[in-house]
């Protein structure tokens, strides 16, 4: 069975579900479509949710950023051609990590951040990770190589720059090393 594990970080959690899932003749069904459409293009689960759409033939709404007429056309040119993957038929861009990021978290006056969003982990790149690790990835540009801590111990704190790695800390040994030398 397709997993829905994806669905916590869900950009249209809370949205109004006839946005998404407008009653077609209706008049508003096109406005209601790009409106559903922008919020799709601000989510970071819409590969998780595109593919989960177009597997299980859900027809109803918007799902991934396609529509169902787009949908039924990314499962044509699928049909006709099955060695392309999903990316191929219909490339799905992900949304700017930073700014999703950014969105979902407060800086307070003396630097700590917290992150304020109701969901404890995120998915990114086919994997969840916890806000620190994100915070870590985007301050430092990699991936933290053990266990992070905030050495502010602020508790609860994901100042990229307060979160040491074991990297770091071999990093800064090794400097210390060489001026004891
Ligand atoms: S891609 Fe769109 S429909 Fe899918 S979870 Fe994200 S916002 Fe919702
Ligand atoms: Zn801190």
């Amino acid at each position: 069975m397709t997993s829905l594990f994806w669905r916590d970080d869900a950009a249209c959690r809370d949205a109004d579900p006839r946005i998404f899932f407008p009653v077609y003749g209706s008049g508003r069904s096109t406005k209601a479509t790009a409106e559903a459409k922008a919020t799709c293009a601000t989510c970071l689960v819409r590969i998780a949710c595109r593919d989960f759409a177009l597997e299980i033939g859900d027809d109803n709404g918007v799902w991934g950023g396609l529509s169902i007429h787009e949908r039924r056309t990314a499962r044509a040119r699928r049909s006709a051609n099955p060695s392309l993957s999903w990316d191929e038929v219909v490339p799905a861009p992900r949304p700017p990590l930073d700014e999703y990021f950014t969105s979902r978290i407060k800086v307070d006056d003396d630097g700590h951040t917290r992150w304020i969003y109701n969901g404890t982990s995120l998915f990114v790149d086919g994997q969840r990770r916890t806000p620190g690790q994100v915070a870590f990835l985007l301050g430092h540009g990699r991936e933290p190589e053990s266990r992070i801590h905030a050495e502010c111990r602020v508790h609860g704190c994901i100042t990229s720059g307060h979160l040491i790695d074991d990297r770091i800390r071999r990093e800064r040994q090794a400097i210390q090393d060489d001026i004891a030398a």
